[in-house]
């Protein structure tokens, strides 16, 4: 099963099937404005449809953007979009630019047991660790 076809993709919209359909191609985050260029001939013209787009589906959970690189990932874990998961984690190798996206329930509940002894609730996280990726180590 593609990573993709995990989530339900079934009513997506026609810009939104071209959004993420270019950021699976792709492979690796994308900005904004590379998503337009890719999207130029199929309909997009503005950079605001394309963040429009991307709202969608980051809320939909099918993307993820990542602000230390100001890029958009299509999401890699079949349980992301559910309306309770807000957390979402990833390693990014300095060297070759590699994005993982890491399992919710590790991260997530230690940064839980912190959160509530603080009491404080949140909203949205998104963790970024940056280093280096196994093979850039070596
Ligand atoms: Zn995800
Ligand atoms: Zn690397």
């Amino acid at each position: 099963m593609s990573i993709i076809s995990a989530h339900n993709k079934h009513d997506l919209t026609k810009k939104q099937s071209q959004v993420i359909e270019t950021l699976a191609k792709a492979g690796r985050p994308l900005g904004a404005y590379t998503i337009l260029d890719e999207l130029r001939d199929d309909g997009f013209k503005a950079p605001l449809q394309v963040y429009r787009t991307l709202d969608q589906l980051i809320s939909l959970g099918f993307v993820h953007r990542l602000e230390s690189l100001n890029a958009y990932i299509v999401c890699q874990m079949e349980t992301c979009g559910s309306t309770d998961n807000l957390n979402t984690s990833f390693i990014i190798c300095d060297l070759c630019g590699l994005v993982e996206e890491l399992p919710h329930t590790a991260v997530e509940s230690a940064a839980r047991i912190l959160l509530d002894k603080l009491n404080f609730t949140p909203t949205k996280s998104t963790i970024e660790i940056r280093g280096l990726c196994h093979a850039c180590q070596s």
